[in-house]
């Protein structure tokens, strides 16, 4: 088993948030006093991407092996583990294809996450072999970073729900996009801001921000309830059972797949091989 803790979770809470200074405007209330200082529009950060980060993992194809073989040679099964490497696929396969799940729960990854939080609304969906911790906004004053997606992003859908796809979309289109988004932002992010500077709670001036803004947790799984996301929020050609998530929510999943095909490169294999379903 392997344990590793990086340096990501002593970085700042938006890591890859490009940060202009903040700005500060006086705002002028309608009896005429200069209230408390309002953060000016300027000073808002914008981003196409998301951060994911593998800050904690004991996760090993071994792991696999050990806890299947204790059911035919119990507490030898330690020994066992790199004796026949073949045979040892061969297994890890075999408990994919059969869907014997239990041997992939004896594991631990921790992800550091950042992303827009219509992709934690989404993301904290599943329930079952996850645990999670995110930022708060009761605790500390949200930090003005917002999604606007890039050009790459497919705008526009066609066909009906549960059967439809994504196109390009025109320049004008995209513009429109990232015009739009970012002045929300703004009337948004000073809206906040000005609640705060009358004093208002960081919990009741939070109602006026957008799910376009990042937040960030820590998200802690196995390879079973990762596989399980994996299947559900990922696209894929080898996908027995395919799926249609949205793209923001792929891009964390995809991050989060190279950092688990890394640590257990025969399980990924496996799962692979078997149609991309949980076992
Ligand atoms: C493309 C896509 C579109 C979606 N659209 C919507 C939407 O429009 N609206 C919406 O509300 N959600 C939507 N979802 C969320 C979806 O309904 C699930 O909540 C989410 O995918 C988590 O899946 P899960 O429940 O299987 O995962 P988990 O909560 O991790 O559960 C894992 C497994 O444990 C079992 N399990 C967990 N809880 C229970 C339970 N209470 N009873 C019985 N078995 C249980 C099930 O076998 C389940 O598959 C969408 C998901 C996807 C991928």
């Amino acid at each position: 088993m392997s344990e590793e803790i990086s340096a990501a979770s002593r970085r700042p809470r938006v890591p890859g948030a490009r940060r202009a200074p903040r700005k500060v405007v006086a705002d002028h209330s309608s009896d005429g006093r200069t209230a408390t200082p309002v953060t000016s529009p300027e000073s808002l950060t914008f981003r196409s991407d998301v951060t994911v980060e593998l800050v904690k993992s004991s996760a090993s194809d071994a792991d696999v092996l050990f806890a299947a073989r204790v059911s035919t040679a119990g507490e030898q099964s330690l020994a066992e583990l790199s004796k026949d490497p073949e045979r040892s696929k061969g297994l890890i396969n075999y408990l994919m294809r059969d869907r014997h799940g239990s041997p992939f729960e004896h594991n631990s990854m921790t992800f550091f996450i950042s992303a827009p939080i219509f992709v934690f609304r989404e993301f904290m969906r599943h329930r079952v072999g996850w645990s999670y911790n995110e930022e708060s906004g009761r605790y500390r004053e949200l930090q003005p970073v917002f999604y606007v997606p890039d050009t790459s992003r497919k705008l526009v859908q066609q066909g009906r729900p549960g059967k439809y796809e994504f196109v390009e979309g025109t320049a004008a289109q995209h513009a429109a996009v990232s015009d739009t988004l970012r002045e929300s932002y703004e009337q948004a992010y000073t809206a906040y801001q000005k609640m705060l500077a009358e004093g208002v709670a960081r919990e009741v001036a939070r109602a006026a921000l957008p799910v376009g803004l990042y937040s960030s947790m820590y998200a802690t799984c196995n390879a079973r309830s990762l596989m399980h996301f994996l299947g559900l929020r990922t696209q894929h050609e080898l996908a027995k059972v395919p799926s249609f998530p949205q793209r923001e929510i792929e891009m964390v999943g995809e991050r989060m797949e190279a950092e688990w095909a890394r640590l257990m490169p025969l399980t990924h294999a496996a799962y692979n091989a078997n149609g991309r379903v949980a076992p």
